[in-house]
């Protein structure tokens, strides 16, 4: 059994990243914390990462992870701290320790950390070090999915308000999409991500599409254990990812969890590898030409898919409802 030690991050790794338009090396970092306050109050309806929170993580914890999180730097330009929360709620790190935190990357290129609009406050933008960036999870730019569907207790105007007080800091804002919150069909998820990237791009950075990963204990694994949900296909993916053509100044990306797994995006077993290398290929090279021309025997089926949903006016997992019968 894992074991949850109050002393030690949930996670460390690193990866490759883009600052100011350059590949760099970044060290990832979860800090364990008390959670998102959201959560205690029900949460988003495909969050599970409550499960990583524990009671009583106060600095002197929180310190000790700071220490392990060091003690794996080796000078990566890019820093991202997450909480599984809210990295500027003084409830889940103290302001003391935030800036120690900071401090502690002040030679980093760029320290990213992500936190709910709520908690972007003058006050709090006011003691961030220069090199900061501020990840907002918008999910979408759709009111009503916020609130029927991602249940983010929150609404685009937050959403707004925070990302043009960072931008006003001179902060950058890379703001997380989520493609295919429950109750979408395939086609209005795609519509959906896609108006959502133009709402944000304006005010972001770069924009990163979390397609839906199945997580435990969530009302979405619920919903896809009676076959009510399937995470989205790569080629709807691959669709939102295309916008980019349209957007010049703006990194677009997918980081998927879960990908080419039944919890995670994915087409069919032939294709998923294939395609998640061209996704990787493009997150840094940002030519939307790389998405186009790939083939497979299941993109007959993520086609019939997405009209056969509109005509039934469902969100089910049609295909798992249908089986062969719905390739026609
Ligand atoms: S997705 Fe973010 S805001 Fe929503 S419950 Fe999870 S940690 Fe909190
Ligand atoms: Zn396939």
């Amino acid at each position: 059994m894992k074991s949850l030690d109050l002393n030690r991050p949930v996670t460390i790794w690193k990866e490759d990243d883009v600052v100011d338009g350059k590949k760099e090396k970044a060290l990832v970092a979860i800090f364990r914390t008390r959670g998102c306050h959201w959560s205690r109050k029900g949460g988003c309806s495909m969050c599970g990462y409550n499960v990583e929170s524990l009671e009583g993580i106060g600095a002197p914890e929180l310190t000790a992870q700071l220490e392990a999180i060091l003690s794996r730097y080796e000078g990566e330009g890019m820093v991202k701290l997450y909480t599984s929360g809210s990295f500027l709620d003084p409830l889940e790190i103290p302001e003391e320790v935030r800036d120690r935190i900071l401090s502690s990357f002040d030679n980093a290129k760029q320290v990213l950390f992500e936190s709910r609009p709520e908690f972007v406050t003058p006050e709090a933008l006011q003691h961030l070090p220069d090199h900061s960036a501020v990840a907002l999870g918008l999910e979408s730019a759709s009111d009503k999915v916020l609130r029927c569907s991602v249940r983010k207790g929150f609404g685009t105007k937050d959403y707004l308000r925070a990302a043009e007080a960072v931008n006003s800091r001179g902060l950058p804002v890379r703001t997380y999409l989520l493609l295919k919150p429950p109750y979408l069909t395939e086609s209005a998820a795609i519509n959906d991500t896609l108006r959502s990237v133009r709402f944000a791009a304006p005010y972001s950075d770069s924009i990163s599409i979390n397609p839906l990963n199945v997580q435990k204990e969530t009302l979405v694994e619920g919903l896809w254990r009676r076959g009510d949900y399937r995470p989205p296909w790569i080629w709807s993916l691959f669709e939102v990812l295309k916008s980019k053509a349209e957007l010049p100044g703006v990194r677009l990306f997918s980081s998927p969890s879960g990908a080419g797994t039944q919890r995670g995006v994915h087409n069919c077993p032939d294709c998923d590898r294939r395609l998640l290398d061209v996704l990787e290929k493009f997150n840094f090279e940002q030519d939307v030409e790389l998405l186009g021309g790939h083939h497979c025997h299941c993109r007959k089926e993520w086609d019939s898919l997405v009209g056969l949903e509109e005509l039934m006016r469902t969100s089910v997992d049609v295909s798992r409802h249908l089986g062969d019968e719905l390739v026609l």
